[in-house]
């Protein structure tokens, strides 16, 4: 039978409740590339292959929360789910909530969210209001607001969102035939690295397949896991991970020490270094979603990690059309030509 979305191919292993229908954009089920000229440029030999999460529905992994998230909701007689976001939860909030026929409210920091992210929850319709504050103000926001009103929460606190998110790691192992020795990813609001453990974890017990090494990644701006206390201003070009007070931080500690990893800090350049050694490989993401590569090759470089005979998997969280904006602001505008063939020609021969 054709693909069905992560709901249906993983139910078995997904705590959810028996009669739920699967609102699904068919999410999930992304490609696990071999990226084998990267590996080369980070000393070579292991095998290094890159998850490209940008390749759900609406261009980023939040999608395999939120379908679990929505059909739970509408599962419960909700008309509403309101979230917080720094852009990719509230696009994809807003298309499960379409797809469902409910109505979705998403509050986002104003000036801080990505054109990309922005106009899809316009686009799929959903109310968007921007606050004068954070990320962690609006999150508080809406955790007040879904507890005295008839409003379903679908930000990662909801334990839905990490129910689906698990599906990920599933999905790696069964194409590796085992976990990885290693999996890198960024860390923001710390959803996403909890429920690759959990998924993980439960492959192990249930399939008995290996557990990977852990390498969380924050932005230097925006790093309170590693500093060990809350970042008041948050700042950093990779704006989904912008986020001072991550609501699944203990968490996310826990699962990185369990797992024999831990969480570092990469600087913007460093991301955006790695943004371009990506695209050299033909995969565009988004800031954030290069922030696993930094870390790898920080630590690599710095002889902190070796990866000889190793299988490497990084994350990349999102699609780099989501934020334009960080790419046509690091380029002068394309040359201008006339349009004719010897002067094209001029410029390509000498080009
Ligand atoms: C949400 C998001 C993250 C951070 O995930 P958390 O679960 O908040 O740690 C990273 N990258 C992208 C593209 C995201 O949308």
């Amino acid at each position: 039978m054709s693909y069905q979305g992560i709901i249906e191919t993983y139910k078995a292993l997904l705590k959810i409740p028996d009669e739920m229908k699967a609102v699904t954009l068919l999410e999930g089920n992304t490609p696990l590339i071999p990226v084998p000229a990267i590996a080369d440029q980070l000393g070579g030999d292991f095998d290094l292959r890159v998850k490209f999460e940008g390749l759900n529905p609406t261009g980023s992994f939040k999608d395999r929360g939120m379908t679990v998230a929505v059909s739970e909701a509408a599962h419960r007689g909700a008309k509403t789910v309101i979230c917080a976001s720094t852009g990719n939860t509230a696009a994809s909030a807003a298309a499960y909530a379409a797809r469902a026929g409910m109505r979705a409210i998403v509050i986002i920091p104003a000036g801080k969210v990505a054109a990309g992210k922005l106009a899809g929850a316009i686009a799929y319709g959903a109310d968007v209001i921007q606050i004068d504050g954070s990320f962690d103000d609006a999150l508080s926001l809406v955790v007040s607001i879904s507890e005295k009103h008839p409003i379903a929460l679908v930000n990662s606190l909801n334990p839905f969102r990490l129910e689906g998110q698990k599906s990920s790691a599933f999905e790696i192992c069964d194409v590796l035939g085992d976990a990885p020795d290693w999996m890198a990813l960024p860390v923001g609001n710390a959803g996403n690295i909890t429920a690759y453990w959990m998924g993980y974890k439960q492959y192990h017990e249930v399939k008995g397949t290996s557990l990977p090494r852990i390498l969380g990644v924050q932005a230097a701006g925006s790093a309170p896991l590693v500093l060990g206390h809350p970042v008041e201003k948050p700042e950093t070009i990779a704006t989904a991970i912008r986020i001072g007070r991550p609501a699944r931080g203990e968490e996310a500690l826990i699962a990185a020490s369990e797992s024999n990893g831990y969480i570092m800090a990469v600087t913007d350049d460093e991301i955006l270094k790695a943004q371009k050694i990506l695209a050299s490989s033909g995969i565009w993401v988004e800031p954030a979603s290069a922030a696993g590569l930094a870390g790898l090759v920080k630590e690599v470089n710095a002889g902190k990690l070796n990866l000889c005979g190793k299988k490497v998997v990084i994350i990349c969280t999102g699609h780099g059309l989501k934020d334009p904006d960080v790419i046509t602001g690091q380029f002068t505008k394309p040359q201008a030509v006339k349009a004719e063939l010897t002067e094209l020609e001029r410029i390509i021969l000498n080009g």
